[in-house]
């Protein structure tokens, strides 16, 4: 019998956002593969886990410690995937492990627990219904303004992992390329000083200007282009409702209608239909 891969999420600051499945996970498998184990074994500490260590699995290693770690899973080792902070294989290692553990049939579990990107999401007042992840920004001048420019059209919310270094380069190419949507930094989340900014790129540079240096980790998040929802006049999906419902189409139908074709957001599709 072969061993089992788990792929088990650890706090991004807060130590005491781990699942219990987590602890549990950690303290029975018989080995954890960290990225840093000096990073991990803090966490360890905290919930007296004795779990060895196999060696670190970090960047620049992945594919070649991909074989070893097979083999250890092949010889019916439970081994956990731990990364520094929050999910592993979300901006950080584990993709090339993932690909071989599945491909030689052997089975990968996800214990979910915090990741940034998701923590900044939900809590930056920005759309939540459709986003897309995207890493981090480019460095180079030229490709990160290439990547600005490519999302115009983007109609979902986009989350960027960004460096305290870069925030303000980021932040005033943002200003320049797209500086009407509204941007939201979240800083530090899960610690101390955990900070929420928001406005449009120039307004967060205000604030940020005032500073006399920018510590922490980021999350940088931009809102979509509105797209058709906004652009469409209220009176035309006024109309629209009504001749839905003179058709006799049914409220279910026609919230799939509005919200398809129309991209309203389904509170606004079922408001419009219930409307008198
Ligand atoms: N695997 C992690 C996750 O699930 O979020 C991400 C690891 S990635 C190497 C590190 C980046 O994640 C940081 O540079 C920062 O952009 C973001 N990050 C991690 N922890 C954070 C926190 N507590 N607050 C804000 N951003 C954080």
């Amino acid at each position: 019998m072969t061993g089992q891969l788990y792929l088990v999420s650890l706090p991004i600051g807060n130590l005491e956002d781990i699942t219990l499945r987590a602890i549990k996970t950690l303290r029975e498998v018989n080995m954890i593969v960290a990225e840093d184990t000096r990073n991990t074994r803090r966490v360890l500490e905290r919930y007296h886990i004795k779990t060895p260590f196999s060696r670190s699995y970090y960047q620049g290693v992945e594919r070649k410690r991909a074989e070893p770690i097979l083999s250890l899973l092949k010889e019916g080792k439970d081994l956990a995937l731990v990364s520094d902070a929050g999910t592993p294989l979300i901006s950080d290692p584990g993709y090339p492990l993932v690909r071989a553990t599945i491909e030689a049939g052997i089975p990968v579990i996800p214990i979910p627990g915090p990741t940034a990107a998701i923590a900044a999401l939900v809590a930056s007042g920005l759309p939540t219904d459709h986003f897309a992840f995207d890493g981090t920004v480019p460095c180079k001048e030229g490709e990160r303004r290439a990547y600005l420019e490519a999302i115009r059209e983007e109609q979902r919310t986009i989350i960027l992992y960004e460096s305290p270094h870069r925030l303000l380069t980021t932040l005033k190419e943002i200003a320049k390329v797209l500086p009407e949507r509204r941007v939201v930094l979240a800083r530090e989340l899960t610690k101390i000083y955990e900070e929420f900014l928001r406005g449009s790129a120039s307004e967060i540079l205000q604030t940020l200007d005032a500073r006399s240096e920018i510590k922490g980790e980021c999350v940088l998040l931009i809102e979509g282009e509105k797209g058709l929802a906004r652009k469409t006049e209220p009176h035309n999906v006024k109309e629209a409702v009504s001749l839905l419902k003179k058709e006799g189409i049914s409220n279910r139908t026609a919230m799939k209608i509005l919200m398809c074709c129309l991209d309203l957001p389904r509170n606004e599709a079922y408001r419009l239909i219930h409307a008198d």
